[in-house]
């Protein structure tokens, strides 16, 4: 009974995400006496499946259909399931992220299998099997219980440090079980995020909220997150109003992400941005208001206005990378 971990690529390379479902899907296995096997979708390159193997994984079954392009979550379904049974995977482990939240569902009736998304630990115990995920906007924690022969964990990413247990892998090259069938979906056109950095890969992000004022005032949240070499962010109104793109807005209804160094400035702290980003290891409030809710979830904060404050942290900074 093994540990199937699917391993996400983009454009055949493997992120730290992967690195990270790699390390968590080997500490499981260890844990229930079993072996961890990687499973790898689409063309990936031998060098870079070789990679799993710093983080414990000996084996890695390799599906290098045409068909699995492009992303289908039906025909991907498919091919994960057909390489679970071939395993006799007793638990399947994969990213909580929109890829993961299309896949484990269709997966979970495919096998008749329990599902806890969004697990942000390794189960407590596996006899029983308890996975603990964040609930009510992150404001508490559910230990779920799954009883079913085969198991799914969709992991939230930055909530598992990355392990390495140096392997030598054996790569496997399987057929991707999809009977000759193709997916019906077209790409019309693909919009590529603005920005050098993932907002969901970033280890730091600088993010702003109404307090910012406009559109205008963003010069220095850019150039705090350039020099810190991360990523930017905003709260919902700030992407409603249009100051900054939709693919930057974090919460309930955007992007959840768990930076080591979150910066709120000029964000209130609502449930629902705090929903998005309360997972972080530690986080900054930078605000006027020295009774804004976000002070309750920061480590750290600063009273005061932004267009005052960001400027000399700026300069500060500044001037400590050029020493
Ligand atoms: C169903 C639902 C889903 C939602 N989903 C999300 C979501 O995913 N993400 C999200 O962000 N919101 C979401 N919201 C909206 C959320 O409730 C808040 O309205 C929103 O987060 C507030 O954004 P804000 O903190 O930027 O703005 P505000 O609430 O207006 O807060 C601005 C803050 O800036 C401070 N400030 C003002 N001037 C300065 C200055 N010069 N210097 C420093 N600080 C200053 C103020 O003291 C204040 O704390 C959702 C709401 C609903 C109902």
């Amino acid at each position: 009974m093994s540990v199937i971990v699917y391993t996400e690529n983009w454009d055949g390379k493997f992120k730290k995400l992967s690195f990270e479902l790699a390390s968590y899907a080997t500490k499981l296995a260890e844990m229930l006496g079993s072996e961890a096997v990687a499973l790898s979708l689409g063309p990936v390159g031998e060098e870079e499946l070789r990679k799993l193997g710093k983080y414990g994984i000996s084996r890695i079954l390799s599906m290098e259909n045409n068909s699995l392009e492009p992303f289908d979550p039906r025909l991907y379904t498919g091919a994960i399931a057909s390489a679970a049974g071939r395993e006799s995977a007793g638990v399947i482990i994969m990213a909580n992220n929109n890829t993961g939240k299309a896949l484990a569902p269709r997966l979970a009736v495919r096998l008749k299998a329990a599902i806890c998304p969004g697990a942000i630990r390794l189960p407590e115990s596996t006899a029983p099997f308890v996975v603990s995920k964040r609930v009510f906007s992150g404001n508490a924690i559910a230990r779920t219980e799954l009883k079913t022969g085969v198991k799914i964990i969709t992991l939230t990413q930055n909530s598992f440090d990355l392990v390495e247990r140096p392997v030598e892998p054996r790569i496997e090259t399987i057929d991707a079980g999809l009977d000759g069938g193709t997916s019906p979906l077209r790409i019309k056109e693909v919009q590529k995020q603005s920005g050098n950095l993932l907002l969901t890969d970033a280890e730091i992000v600088v993010s702003g909220g109404r307090g910012m004022k406009s559109s205008e005032n963003w010069g220095p949240i850019e150039e705090l997150a350039e020099l810190l070499g991360g990523a930017t962010a905003c709260s919902r109104p700030v992407s409603d109003e249009g100051w900054r793109p939709h693919e930057e807005h974090t919460g309930q209804t955007g992007k959840i992400i768990a930076p080591n160094l979150y910066f709120a400035i000029g964000i209130s702290g609502a449930t629902q941005h705090l929903a998005g980003i309360s997972s972080s290891k530690y986080i900054v409030a930078i605000n006027n208001d020295k009774d804004a809710p976000v002070f309750e979830a920061a480590q750290y904060g600063i009273v005061g206005d932004a267009s005052k404050v960001l400027p000399k942290l700026v300069k500060a900074l500044r001037k400590a990378k050029s020493e």
